[in-house]
């Protein structure tokens, strides 16, 4: 009894397993074969400023739509990519698309700054800036109307990463936000490497914004801390009024989340836009 217990138990951990690398390799097999133009869309997440009360900004997040699988989250897949080296292809169409974009705003007298998540893996690829460049020149795009994000302590792993975002700020002029900070491994000093234009506070510290003091105090301290230095903040993950409160008490400049909008398609961002102007 106890024995078939057990075996049933080890049946079913190993098809949970077995299921779960099915899909890693169905996902793979998809990234591989599939047209981006016809299954990836970009959202926009608003970025909002609490001192302008408006949107001023808007974080590009990759949406996946396949016809098998429905839609998979960024979460699973861009891991996937990374692990195949598919990351740098699809990240030049997220590139390519984002700037586009900005070129058909600035035609609707839309300005907004695009936020564009870049793997540490596309930093790697020496065609990463050259890329991004032409880019920008074929579509006629400033670079003040980007900013990078990319995830805390990128930089202590290697001499030539270190290269590619001195390349970004200097010959491109582009800006960089650190994202999720706070979380992982932070270190302070590594704001000293490179003049980052903002720093994003990451999602579990601004949960617990208002329930927990040590975590508070942190955010308090980062957002003094940013100021002093000349850096601004973003708290992520924003979901209710209580916590933008606290954020604008604490002198946070922008914030974003769930509270001021969802990632959205192109045409709700600008319809919220409208309705802002109003
Ligand atoms: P991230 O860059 O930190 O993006 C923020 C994530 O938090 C997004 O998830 C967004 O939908 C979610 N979020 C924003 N506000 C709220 C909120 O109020 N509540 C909750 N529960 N969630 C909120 P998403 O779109 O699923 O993306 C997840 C991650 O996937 C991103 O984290 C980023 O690391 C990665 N990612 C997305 N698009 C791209 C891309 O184009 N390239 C690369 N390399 N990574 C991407
Ligand atoms: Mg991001
Ligand atoms: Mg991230
Ligand atoms: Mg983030």
């Amino acid at each position: 009894e106890a024995k078939a217990q057990g075996k049933n138990r080890c049946i079913f951990f190993n098809t949970k397993f077995k299921d779960s690398l099915n899909r890693k390799n169905e996902i793979e097999n998809l990234l591989k074969k599939i047209s981006y133009d016809d299954e990836f869309e970009l959202y926009y997440q608003p970025q909002y400023s609490i001192r302008d009360k408006k949107t001023i900004g808007a974080e590009a997040l990759l949406r996946w739509n396949n016809k098998d699988l429905g839609s998979i989250s960024p979460v699973e897949f861009i891991p996937i990519a990374e692990e195949i080296d598919y990351i740098n292809s699809i990240g030049e169409w997220v590139m390519e698309k984002a700037i586009k974009q900005i070129a058909k705003w600035s035609n609707q007298s839309i300005y907004l700054k695009v936020g564009i998540n870049i793997s540490p893996k596309q930093l790697d690829n020496k065609n990463f800036i050259s890329k991004l460049k032409g880019f920008l020149d074929e579509n006629s795009v400033s670079p003040e109307y980007i900013d990078i994000e990319i995830t805390e302590n990128i930089t202590i792993e290697g001499g030539y990463r270190v290269k590619q975002i001195e390349s970004l700020f200097s010959s491109l002029g582009i800006s960089i936000s650190i994202d999720d900070f706070g979380t992982g491994y932070s270190s302070l000093s590594y704001l000293k490497t490179f003049p980052f234009e903002r720093i994003k506070i990451a999602k579990p510290l601004i949960d617990v914004i208002s329930t927990d003091n040590f975590d508070f105090q942190i955010v308090k301290a980062l957002i003094m801390l940013a100021k002093s230095i000349g850096i601004k903040t973003i708290a992520e993950g924003v979901e209710f009024q209580e916590q933008l409160d606290i954020l604008t008490e604490l002198g946070c400049d922008e914030v974003q989340g769930y509270l001021l909008g969802k990632p959205m398609t192109v045409s709700h961002l600008e319809e919220l836009l409208n309705t802002q102007n109003i």
